[in-house]
Parts: C-alpha cells; sequence; structure tokens
C-alpha cells in the first residue's frame, strides 16, 4: 500500500524511478556479514542479481485540507543535474497527474536536500519553477552548501521567482483544527542542512526521512554508515534520533516506501 493516513492528513508514495547503483558492499563498507543478512530478509529486492544496489527514486505527497506539500522531487527529466547516474527521465509528473494532482495545486514543496536525485523536478530545464504557485522551503545551511551544477539549476531559478523560503531549523508547515502538524525537522549529516518532515496526529506519526536512511541495512544497523555522507557521525546520530520514534517511516530509496524501525508501540533500542 503507498498510502498512510494521519488523522486527516494523507502521506502518498511516488516513485518517480527505479534503477541500478554502485555495488551495495562498496556503498556501506563498514556492515558486517550479519548485517548484510537482515537487511537482505528486510529487502531482499534491493540486492541485484550483479552485485548491484537496485533502488527506488521516490517523492511523496502530504495532503490536508490545510494544502498539497510534496517532499522531494526526484532525479528530474533528460538533463537534469542526476543524469550522469540516475536513470532520468524520471515519472514524477505522470505520477501526480494519476492521483488528480496538478503542478498548480502544490502549494509547497520541502526539498529533503540538495543531491540530484531528490530535486530534478523542482524546476523546468528552462529555469522556471515547476509547481507555479509553491514555495519551496530548504535549510539555510543546504543552500550555502551546495555547489553546481544543483546550484544553478535549481538554487538560482527558485531565489530568482522569489519562492524560495530558507528556514534556520525546526519550521511548522501547516496545522488542522482538529490537531495534525506537518513540521520541518533538521536531521543533519547526510548533507549539512538534511532535513525530514513529521507528520504527527497525535496517536500516529509518519516521518518522511529523506536520506537519513538510504538502504535496509541502515534500517536493521542504523550504525552503518553510507560512505556518501558529509559527517558520517551527525548522520549517524540523525538516524538513531529518527529511529527511536514510535513512527513509520517513509523512506526515498527504500522498495517499500513505508517501513517500521520496530514495532508500534515498543521502547527504542539502545544504540
Ligand atoms: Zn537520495
Amino acid at each position: 500500500m503507498s498510502t498512510r493516513s494521519v488523522g486527516a492528513v494523507t502521506v502518498t508514495a511516488l516513485r518517480d524511478a527505479r534503477g541500478p547503483y554502485v555495488a551495495w558492499e562498496s556503498a556501506f563498507p563498514g556492515a558486517s556479514p550479519r548485517d548484510w543478512v537482515l537487511a537482505r530478509s528486510a529487502d531482499p529486492a534491493a540486492f541485484g542479481h550483479d552485485g548491484r544496489w537496485l533502488l527506488d527514486f521516490r517523492a511523496f505527497l502530504v495532503r490536508s485540507a490545510a494544502g498539497v506539500t510534496l517532499v522531494d522531487a526526484g532525479i528530474g527529466p533528460a538533463g537534469a543535474p542526476a543524469q550522469g547516474w540516475a536513470p532520468v527521465p524520471g515519472a514524477l509528473p505522470g505520477a501526480l497527474s494519476a492521483l488528480g494532482v496538478a503542478l498548480s495545486d502544490v502549494d509547497t514543496v520541502v526539498l529533503t536536500h540538495l543531491h540530484s536525485d531528490h530535486c530534478g523536478w523542482a524546476v523546468t530545464p528552462s529555469g522556471e519553477p515547476m509547481f507555479p504557485n509553491a514555495r519551496y522551503v530548504l535549510h539555510r545551511d543546504e543552500v550555502a552548501w551546495v555547489t553546481d551544477p544543483v546550484a544553478s539549476y535549481v538554487v538560482r531559478p527558485l531565489r530568482a521567482a522569489d519562492v524560495l523560503q530558507e528556514v534556520p531549523g525546526e519550521t511548522v508547515l501547516s496545522s488542522l483544527p482538529s490537531g495534525e502538524r506537518v513540521t520541518v525537522i533538521p536531521t543533519p549529516g547526510h548533507t549539512p542542512g538534511h532535513q525530514s518532515v513529521v507528520v504527527d496526529g497525535g496517536g500516529t506519526q509518519v516521518v518522511v526521512t529523506g536520506d537519513v536512511l538510504v538502504h535496509a541495512v541502515q534500517l536493521v544497523a542504523p550504525s552503518v554508515s553510507y560512505v556518501y555522507e558529509e559527517d558520517p557521525g551527525l548522520a549517524r546520530a540523525s538516524r538513531m534520533a529518527l529511529l527511536a520514534r514510535d513512527a513509520e517511516l517513509a523512506t526515498p530509496h527504500l522498495t517499500e516506501p513505508f517501513v517500521r524501525a520496530r514495532p508500534a508501540g515498543t521502547p527504542a533500542p539502545r544504540p
């Protein structure tokens, strides 16, 4: 199932693409043989027959009476900055229209971070915001850190159109009279200004993680670093904090869009 409800808020997974990447063992060199056994059991489809990691590239749509928020914007069209390594073009615009969502319906775009597989559809190839009525929420540390080609392809057009909202930290995006809240929280480490989105309904919580965890091996062994984390120690701390929540996790790259770090209602494991 690709949708979860948190009270009156729905969170829907949108697949932009799926494809092979590097050998999994080279991406997570600190994982033990036992970690790989557990990871393979948690997400068997991530292990390609040729030794390569097979992954989804996914965004999430968060909808309620308070508005329509897109979390992340995929690998993008042909020619987008992810072209050198990801299977562009992605299918995100078609996935939105299949749900009956027009580009103009989206009022908020949260970019968890500015790696090229998370912001490809943020703008059009001609340099306009792809979502004409949206504000684009980025952590200010991410904007300060990013370099070309993403800085020119994504940040410059958003700034020129005056739709870039740089946040300094935890920020409430929307709330409903019935109590549900959608909040962006800083989860640095994978990149300096990485952020995640918490959909909180009081009793239930869904966290759209971004790349705090990128593979099932980091679900079964949260201390395992990914080679492309900018600050592995900080990334590990952010991952431990998210996995300690009694929440369902909405992840961009695991085969199943929604996973749990532990059974609902059980206490957090000690790291
Ligand atoms: Zn990613």
